[in-house]
């Protein structure tokens, strides 16, 4: 039975209050409070039998037939939640807002939080990630963006051109897990961003209207701005229902400052995750991420997505690595204090939302122990800014949270002695009378004279004296007896004596349950108060800890500080990609990449394996250390602050348009053609690999010539097209550099050493000998490079140094065998498919 199909009028009052609170709560799975369970009922409940393998029942509700429901113990939701919300899903839960007990009559029951996949703020949280929620506002003539993670309090915004591409890119370059819309936007949009990239996307127009949070956007005079924060904030208000204090004034990011490079770069270069596992080992961050604090491993991925431009930025980061370098006992100690910290960020947006417990505040006083020695380690190295120890509240904590408090603020034990005179007197009381019922077993036993007798308690009829069925006839009348229960061995009984007592007890621990959590809450609403100077100090945290990352990634593997330019020349002297040579186990051959301010393009010819693309990918990714203020893997480097990168190398991951890898690379081709300037850096791997030969070497010269004449971006370019490397006579920015290799007794050996001058052999068909491919078939292919070599010298045209040579070019109408090469596109084809391939082939050969 669906939801919309009931009879209203005939349900039962619980179930009246069920379908108003769902109706507010439409797009979520409503987790309704019964008692000790949560239930879902209708499609919600088809939804999570089948999501969280629950059982599915039903429910009378006064229909004729049974509701749809399934439940989960409240005590246990967590790991259901998740599951749900990982899913995509958003769950609404429904709490009981009075005790059932005490209320005549239909519980009240509320929403109180709605837990979606950008607004968890829980534990399970990664903590070296952060957790985007953002925003997408359609004016029509522009996009407006904000977005924040609410588990840290950082909140971004800016402005971007009403361009759907651009916008799906920098949605998801910038890691956004769940989208706010507004109901301008156009609804392929909503669609490729739940389908595509599985993202829960929320349509609404909701802006918020109160001033409780002006604080986070008064700084901001652009109103496209503030709307766009304003209808963020209305969602996040509307789900979280809690305070959220903590949310950082808004930054507006201004895209100059940061060098920028769209998401097929950052996969294609593994700037945080590898490219085919999407893990986060092997990858850039990965190698640099030597922090000791969560905090400071967040902010390294956010500098390597967004790496800087201002030279002063760069250098302050530079100088303060070689001051760690030279200062190695402070920089020991730095990191041991570092180790100490606590992810503060996270902490404090707890304790602002109210969902802290007193591990949380332990956890904090122990970081808060640690800043005296930061801020002395900091004033020693001459660190430019400060940490505000805070004395006041660490010593306020110190004084109050219990060291092995419970994580529950409901059960006591959470305030130590000391703190409290009214608390200190319950404890008091009620350990004196507990100590009175220790002795009281005793007393009684020898007043009695019944040897067993015992003194129990249990939760429901309290504290009780128990005498064996055996020794039941020597309990007189004079004792005072009263019996309270019988079990099948014993009996039990209570006299007023114990009862005073145990009104006692139980009263007093209930006043300090209550009174505890009473001075819990007064020491959250202090720590309040230090949320602003808790975050500034977490910054300061978060950057010392990335910089000495930095300083230890240097020294570790040898880095050098890079020489910032004004003039474009690039000398980059024995360079090395940082993955690549920490991963190989034999030693990295190390590259010099020099564009004197004559050069603007490199042609990077050579046999494939030989590390064109390695030795492409290394400029990026040093380029991109150096703008995130690291020290870079090469003996020396001198490179100008660049603006943009852009990439087309590897195979297409475009997951959205399903066009063709040749489009695909079209497409980027465009891109970085339409927007490099002269200060950025283009990196093209084979582009024109895609389509038929002589169109692709036609448009890679063309695309050559036009940045050539036209851009004059640092470009570095490789190419099959042999042919290209004549264009170095007429295009004077362009140089022709090779990667060789070496030929002996029919066996080849990579070199992968970049040399100056065009490539002068293929070494195709010996990769494809590398491969395994069968002796046969790489014979036959001598044989037919030797036949085209030869016409290609007859014709004057040109050498093809790819894997099947210029098939395309021969019309040999009767051979069979080459009409199906021509066919085939070895780039597209995998191993395997190219195995039977070549089977066919033998087989068509063996059949003539
Ligand atoms: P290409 O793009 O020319 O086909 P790649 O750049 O993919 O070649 O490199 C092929 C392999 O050679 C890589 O897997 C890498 O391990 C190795 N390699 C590349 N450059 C170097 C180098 N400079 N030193 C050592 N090994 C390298």
């Amino acid at each position: 039975m669906k939801r919309c199909e009931v009879d209203r009028s005939k349900i039962s009052p619980m179930m009246k209050q069920y379908m108003d609170i769902k109706d507010k709560y439409d797009d979520s799975i409503l987790f309704f409070r019964l008692g000790d369970f949560y239930e879902m009922f209708f499609e919600d409940a088809m939804i999570c039998t089948k999501e969280l393998e629950l059982a599915l029942t039903g429910k009378q509700a006064g229909l004729d037939e049974r509701i749809p429901m399934c439940g989960i113990p409240y005590h246990a939701y967590q790991g259901y939640l998740e599951k749900l919300i990982d899913k995509g899903y958003k769950v609404a839960i429904c709490e009981q807002m009075s005790d059932p007990k005490l209320t005549k009559g239909m519980v009240d029951r509320e929403v109180t939080q709605v837990i979606t996949k950008g607004t968890i703020l829980d534990n399970t949280l990664d903590s070296k990630n952060s957790n985007y929620i953002g925003n997408i506002y359609d004016f029509e003539y522009c996009y407006g963006i904000s977005y924040t993670d609410i588990s840290t309090g950082y909140f971004y915004c800016f402005i971007l051109e009403h361009q759907k591409d651009q916008l799906i890119k920098e949605v998801v370059n910038r890691g956004l897990c769940e989208i706010i819309v507004n109901f301008n936007i156009d609804r392929e949009i909503v669609n490729v961003l739940r389908e595509s990239y599985h993202l829960p996307v929320t349509i609404s127009d909701d802006i918020y209207q109160d001033e409780n949070y002006e604080y986070l956007y008064q700084n901001i005079s652009d109103i496209r701005l503030v709307t766009t924060i304003k209808h963020l904030l209305a969602y996040l208000i509307e789900t979280k229902k809690g305070n959220l204090q903590h949310l950082q004034p808004v930054e507006i990011i201004d895209i100059h400052q940061y060098l920028l490079f769209d998401i097929h770069t950052k996969r294609n270069l593994e700037l945080v995750e590898t490219l085919r596992l999407k893990e986060r080992t092997y990858s850039l961050l990965w190698l640099l991420d030597k922090n000791k604090t969560a905090m400071g491993s967040r902010l390294l991925r956010y500098n390597i997505e967004n790496p800087l431009t201002k030279k002063e930025d760069l250098e302050r980061r530079y100088n303060f690595i070689e001051v760690l370098r030279t200062e190695f006992i402070l920089k020991e100690e730095l990191k041991q204090a570092l180790d100490a910290i606590y992810d503060l960020e996270r902490i404090i947006a707890r304790v602002s939302y109210g969902n802290v417990n007193a591990r949380d505040l332990l956890q904090l006083k122990n970081s808060l122990s640690i800043l005296p020695e930061i801020k002395r380690i900091l004033t020693e190295l001459h660190f430019d800014r400060e940490i505000d120890p805070l004395d006041e509240l660490y010593d306020l904590l110190n004084r109050s949270i219990n060291e092995d408090a419970p994580i529950g603020l409901k059960d006591g034990g959470l305030i130590k002695p000391l703190y409290n005179e009214e608390l200190d007197e319950l404890k008091k009381l009620s350990k004196g009378s507990k100590n009175f019922i220790v002795e009281l077993e005793q007393q009684e036993k020898e007043r009695t004279g019944i040897k067993n007798l015992k003194v129990g308690f249990n939760k429901v009829f309290g504290y009780y004296i128990e005498v064996s069925k055996a020794s039941i006839p020597l309990v007189k009348e004079e004792f005072g007896y009263e019996r309270k229960q019988t079990l099948a061995n014993c009996e039990r009984f209570i006299t007023p004596l114990l009862k005073e007592k145990e009104d006692i007890i139980l009263g007093a621990e209930e006043k300090m349950i209550n009174l505890e959590y009473q001075l819990f809450m007064n020491i959250r609403e202090v720590v309040k108060r230090y949320i602003g100077k808790i975050q500034l100090n977490s910054k300061v945290i978060a950057e010392i800890d990335m910089l000495q990352s930095f300083a230890t990634v240097a020294e570790e593997n040898n880095y050098v500080r890079p020489k910032l330019t004004k003039d474009s020349s690039v000398r980059i002297i024995e360079s090395r990609h940082p993955v690549v040579e920490k991963v190989l186990k034999k030693d990295y051959v190390p590259n010099d990449i020099i564009m004197g301010k004559d050069t603007d393009i490199l042609l990077i010819t050579g046999p494939n394996m030989a590390g064109k693309s390695t030795y492409m990918r290394q400029f990026a990714i040093i380029v991109i250390m150096a703008q995130i203020g690291c020290f870079v893997p090469c003996k020396s480097c001198t490179m100008p602050i660049f603006d943009q990168i852009f990439t087309r190398i590897g195979a297409s991951d475009d997951l959205v348009s399903g066009e063709s890898t040749f489009m695909v690379e079209m497409k980027e081709a465009n891109t970085a053609i339409a927007h490099a300037t002269k200060n950025s850096l283009i990196l093209f791997d084979e582009l024109g690999r895609g389509t038929a030969t002589y169109d692709g070497m036609s448009l890679a010269q063309a695309i050559l010539e036009y940045i050539h004449d036209k851009i004059s971006a640092k470009t570095l370019f490789s190419t099959h097209y042999h042919e290209l490397t004549t264009l170095a006579a007429d295009l004077p920015r362009l140089r022709n550099v090779h990667v060789s290799a070496v030929e002996e007794d029919g066996m080849i050996t990579f070199l992968h050493k970049v040399k100056s001058g065009a490539v002068d052999k293929s070494y195709g068909i010996h990769v494809a000998s590398l491969a395994n491919l069968p002796d046969s078939l790489i014979q036959r292919a001598e044989e037919i490079l030797n036949i085209y070599e030869n016409q290609g010298e007859s014709k004057q045209t040109f050498t093809q140094t790819s894997l099947f040579l210029g098939l395309d070019e021969k019309k040999d109408e009767k051979n069979v065998v080459l009409e199906k090469l021509k066919e085939v596109n070895p780039l597209e084809i995998t191993p395997i498919e190219a195995l039977n391939f070549l089977y066919q082939l033998k087989k068509m050969m063996d059949d003539k």
